[in-house]
């Protein structure tokens, strides 16, 4: 499971299951605006543990946390529900696969410093927090070693100084975690520091934030990315439409007026979103919002996420059918992360 920082996440609502499984009325109101309980989840629902398959050791192995602006976006009843399947802990988790690994891209070794990735040209990749919003069953971090790395932000202004060092790095992606787990005074404290970099351009931010909890995007945080000289680029995770509220346009409205330029990443998984008119209607939609189809990644191997597979071969099929029916700009690149490889690797159809 990942260690979450407490002090750097907006929901200081951790208490997970001692308060609710002491809580004798089994109160429907979650503390903060998180759901931690599953079975919790699923009352409100009008869903049964058996009809999910639910697996506390599943759940234990990789904390499930979900906020309530993406619960409300659930189908009640919906035993299935795109959403839901995202990130509900099943039995499946729990089945060891031959050729899934607990650290797929092999992030550990290109971790040359705690906390700054760099397996690509001219971009660094900050990890500033290990704490998410939402925890996704298919996450490829859902086994990281964030503990053995030590603290990220103690961590930063070293790493800092090593991108101030190395004038090859004109872009620094602030990932983690979720950058937007962190407090906006600790976010402008580091936009300050990368702002003094003469030879950088651009920050990226990898955030699941503007869709899943949409109220973080604040006026404190625009104010971060209107008063930077360096262009902002946010690459959003969205994976199917029904992710995308009023709350959410409301959010990715406000980004798009301060001028950032939205990009989206999509997983591509088994019975969530591996059809054609899902993912047509998906990138329909990215573009009424101004967000650009950018990746739609085959899966990391990660153990406990194998029931997302999407074969190849179906992938490419899906894709070719796409290309078909979509502009050219609408069509995300289908790729795959593969350790050592020096960008993400196009899946050609052969
Ligand atoms: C994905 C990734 C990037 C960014 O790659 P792009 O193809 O530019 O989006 C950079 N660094 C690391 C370590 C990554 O995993
Ligand atoms: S938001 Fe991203 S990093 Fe966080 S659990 Fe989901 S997929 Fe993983």
């Amino acid at each position: 499971m990942i260690p979450r920082n407490l002090s750097e996440n907006q929901c200081q609502n951790h208490s997970e299951k001692p308060t609710e499984s002491q809580n004798q009325t089994k109160s429907k109101v979650q503390v903060g605006t998180h759901f931690t309980d599953p079975v919790n989840l699923l009352e409100q629902l009008d869903l049964s543990p058996e009809q999910m398959q639910f697996s506390p050791q599943a759940n234990q192995d990789f904390q499930f946390k979900v906020p309530k602006a993406y619960v409300d976006k659930i189908q009640k009843g919906n035993p299935k529900d795109p959403l839901l399947l995202q990130i509900f802990p099943v039995q499946q988790e729990l089945e060891y696969k031959q050729g899934y690994s607990r650290d797929p891209l092999a992030e550990a070794q290109s971790l040359f410093q705690p906390g700054l990735l760099q397996k690509y040209d001219g971009r660094a990749l900050l990890l500033v927090t290990p704490a998410c919003t939402i925890n996704c069953r298919y996450c490829f971090r859902r086994h990281y070693p964030y503990d053995d790395k030590g603290h990220f932000w103690t961590q930063i202004n070293n790493n800092i100084q090593l991108i101030n060092q190395d004038d090859s790095i004109n872009e620094v992606i602030l990932s983690g975690g979720d950058p937007l787990s962190l407090s906006n005074e600790r976010l402008a404290a580091l936009f300050h520091s990368l702002e003094a970099i003469p030879h950088l351009k651009r920050i990226r931010i990898h955030s699941r934030f503007p869709v899943v909890e949409p109220n973080r995007i604040d006026d404190e945080f625009l104010e971060i990315l209107a008063s930077s000289h360096l262009q902002i680029i946010m690459v959003l995770h969205i994976n199917h439409t029904q992710e995308i509220g009023t709350d959410s346009k409301v959010s990715l409205e406000k980004l798009h007026n301060q001028k950032t330029i939205l990009l989206n990443q999509s997983v591509l998984l088994r019975g969530v979103n591996d059809d054609v008119d899902i993912l047509r209607q998906l990138s329909e939609i990215l573009i009424e919002n101004h967000i650009i189809p950018y990746y739609l990644h085959m899966l990391d191997r990660v153990q406990g996420s194998a029931h997302f597979e999407v074969s190849d071969e179906d992938a490419v099929q899906i894709h070719q059918q796409l290309r078909g029916v979509l502009s050219g700009y609408m069509l995300p690149q289908l790729v795959r992360e593969i350790a050592g490889e020096k960008s993400k690797f196009p899946i050609y159809e052969a």
